[in-house]
């Protein structure tokens, strides 16, 4: 995808502050972070959301959470840690590469807002 911020990072175009990556999958650091952790971890390949994962995705979401685990143990989240899928304009979704928030190293209220 051409215009997409994220395949940018993917490809290198863009360099983003990597804090984890393997072959599935880039994570990296929020340019606005709403916690003294929060990655954004995303598939090297392009998928809108995750309204548009299908079960042959498995493997992927897989990586998704073995990276987030290694970011865990990497930042010490020893007190645990929320990841968070927005999916459309009601959940505010604003980058439409497929993308897990990876939030922690604070209390994190529920429900979320
Ligand atoms: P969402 O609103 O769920 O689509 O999340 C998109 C996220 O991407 C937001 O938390 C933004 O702060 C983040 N973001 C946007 N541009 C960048 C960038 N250049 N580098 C890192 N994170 C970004
Ligand atoms: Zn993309």
């Amino acid at each position: 995808m051409d215009d997409c911020l994220f395949c940018k990072f993917v490809s290198g175009q863009i360099a983003p502050d990597i804090a984890y990556q393997d072959e599935q999958v880039l994570a990296f650091r929020d340019i606005n972070p709403q916690a003294p952790t929060h990655v954004l971890i995303v598939p090297k390949t392009h998928t809108r959301d995750a309204s548009t994962v299908e079960a042959a995705d498995g493997p992927m979401l897989a990586a998704i959470l073995n990276a987030a685990r290694a970011i865990a143990e990497q930042d010490g989240l020893a007190g645990g840690y929320r990841l968070v899928a927005n999916v459309g304009p009601d959940a505010g979704q604003s980058v439409f590469h497929l993308h897990v928030h990876m939030l922690g190293g604070r209390s994190l209220a529920w429900p979320p807002g």
